[in-house]
């Protein structure tokens, strides 16, 4: 499926993010990336997603595989007439499971889908749901069988569009080796390090912006062995100088 370029970020954002820095560096960071990272595709970002509903399935069918097979469980539950809330709760679990196989873990996946379908339920209705406030919201999700604090926000973020910044291992992992890690070092310490290190500058659009920025990166270069020498951030990383340190010294040896 072909699928548009991200749009500009919002000439507010650029704006904001333009003249605004804090002690964090957080926001030189994001320039940076932007710059990189600004016309690619993000797949959960408004003008990229088909709906919110594709988004919250999409938060599961991605739990501990990649996109790219998360998408196609996607595409087989849309084809089937199946990424439907109601659809979901009436159909047997064994269909739904044979829908989502291509993303692993079928079974989990199909009780973790048929779970947030019976929450919408719950909740009056998908609409209803994502018009909670943004902590019940969150809470609610919380309160669904296999959505932990990544998923939640996730959802949060992309379907709900309310503030939320989703920390995953691609953050702790790029920022971990830029040396900015919270002394709490859970979930809820690295989400307050981003979200207080933003302050001001902190929105839905650069949260969901930054987010999509960081999975890019870890993907195409802060992989699990990274490749630092093209890296818009060489130049503050402790990790990549000292690899390309060392690097120059097994070539001068
Ligand atoms: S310089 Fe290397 S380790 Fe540092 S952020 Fe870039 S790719 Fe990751």
């Amino acid at each position: 499926m072909s699928r548009p370029a991200l749009a500009a970020p919002a000439a507010a954002l650029q704006d904001v993010i333009r003249h605004l820095d804090g002690p964090s560096g957080l926001l030189e960071i994001y320039r940076a990336l932007d710059e990189r990272y600004r016309d690619d595709i993000w797949h959960w970002m408004p003008d990229v997603a088909s709906g919110p509903f594709d988004v919250i399935a999409g938060a599961v069918l991605v739990q501990h595989t990649s996109w790219h097979l998360a998408e196609r469980a996607l595409n087989a539950m849309r084809a089937a007439g199946a990424l439907d809330p109601a659809e979901l709760l009436a159909r047997p679990l064994d269909e739904i499971e044979r829908l989502v196989r291509v993303s692993g873990m079928p079974r989990m996946k199909a009780q973790r889908l048929r779970a947030v379908a019976a929450t919408i339920d719950t909740s009056g209705g998908l609409d209803a749901l994502l018009a909670l406030p943004a902590a019940e919201l969150r809470d609610r999700l919380l309160a669904t069988r296999g959505i932990g604090p990544e998923t939640a926000d996730a959802i949060v973020l992309y379907a709900a569009g309310r503030p939320a910044f989703v920390i995953d291992a691609y953050t702790r992992r790029t920022f971990g080796r830029l040396g900015l890690r919270p002394d709490d070092d859970t979930y809820d310490g690295w989400q307050r390090m981003f979200v207080e290190g933003l302050s001001e500058a902190g929105s839905v659009e650069l949260f969901q912006r930054y987010h999509g920025h960081i999975v890019l990166h870890g993907k195409a270069l802060c992989r699990a062995t990274p490749r630092c020498a093209p890296c818009p951030l060489l130049q503050r990383c402790p990790e990549g100088r000292s690899r390309a340190d060392g690097a120059t010294s097994a070539a001068a040896s």
